[in-house]
């Protein structure tokens, strides 16, 4: 499959980042195929997508207007609507049976030689696709949030993925104006590996007094030119999500990332970040 047979793009989830990805596949001419589970879940995606094309087009950032772009998005509850996609981007939650079952169901829907990417954080590509016929053509295509505003995709190799879908996720995501790296199928990849230890050993501190959360953050930022300390950063991708990296990280490579208590704490109240209006700050 080279880049040029790819038309129509299918994400799996229209969560943060499958909204954000299909926007971004749509802004880049591609038709999107965008399912949830439910109804509700595939209008709060659009909601976001609509709101973030309307302040991209504020800002004279698009090339056309927001319903050219919104019109090649289609939402739908039904997975057998990624039938005639190229490209699948599977984004729901970061659970290692959820996934599979979904590559399960993408590798009955769609054809042969359509190529099945992840945006898992954390997970092994190597075991999400273990189970399937044709493992080779799974990837992770590991975008970043928010998925129109960062610039970079980690590419994920697993054992089995080909030269072919390798070159495949560069040039696409080269195609929505993104950097690539590369990274083999290790735990949390390069950016997670190194990222969930600092976002932990920042709530770490704030939770055994070593500053106010506002003097954690600025210390990393001013300290060192990070755009954002440990817990803003922490609240933006998601208290959940964050714990669950960590935890998967702790599993595969032991007790240097074990998650903060106050992290597990945050998400048992259901305290996640921006997407709940509260994390360890408020949010509109
Ligand atoms: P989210 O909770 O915002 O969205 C996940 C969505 O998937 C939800 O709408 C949920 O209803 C849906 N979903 C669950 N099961 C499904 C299924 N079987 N079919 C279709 N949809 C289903 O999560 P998110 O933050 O968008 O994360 C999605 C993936 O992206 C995870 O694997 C996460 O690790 C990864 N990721 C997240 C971030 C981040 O900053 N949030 C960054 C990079 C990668």
């Amino acid at each position: 499959m080279s880049i040029e047979r790819i038309d129509r793009v299918g994400v799996v989830g229209a969560g943060t980042m499958g909204n954000g990805i299909a926007q971004v596949a749509a802004t880049h001419g591609y038709d999107v195929v965008m399912r949830d589970i439910k109804e509700e879940f595939v209008e709060s995606g659009f909601e976001n997508i609509d709101d973030s094309l309307d302040r991209l087009a504020n800002r004279d950032a698009l090339e056309e207007g927001p319903e050219a772009i919104r019109d090649r998005i289609e939402g739908t509850t039904t997975l057998e609507d990624l039938e005639d996609c190229d490209l699948v981007v599977e984004a729901a939650l970061e659970d290692l049976e959820v996934k599979r079952d979904i590559f399960d169901d993408l590798e009955d829907v769609c054809d042969d030689d359509a190529v099945l990417a992840t945006n898992t954080s954390t997970l092994s590509i190597t075991s999400i696709a273990a189970n399937l016929k044709r493992p080779e053509r799974v990837i992770g295509l590991h975008f970043m949030n928010p998925v129109p505003i960062m610039e970079g995709v980690e590419v994920v190799v697993g054992e089995k993925t080909t030269d072919n879908a390798v070159d495949l996720a560069h040039e696409v995501a080269e195609d929505l104006e993104k950097t690539t790296w590369q990274s083999d199928d290790k735990p949390g990849f390069v950016t997670n590996r190194i990222l969930m230890p600092w976002i932990n050993e920042g709530i770490r501190a704030y939770d055994e007094g070593v500053a106010t959360k506002e003097d954690i953050d600025a210390g990393m930022e001013l300290g060192t030119n990070v755009p954002m300390g440990p817990l803003t950063l922490a609240d933006h991708i998601g208290l959940d999500i964050c714990l669950h990296a960590s935890e998967t990280l702790h599993e595969e490579l032991g007790d240097r990332y074990k998650p903060a208590y106050l992290l597990k704490r945050k998400v048992e109240t259901g305290d996640l970040g921006k997407k709940t209006g509260k994390g360890f700050y408020e949010h509109d």
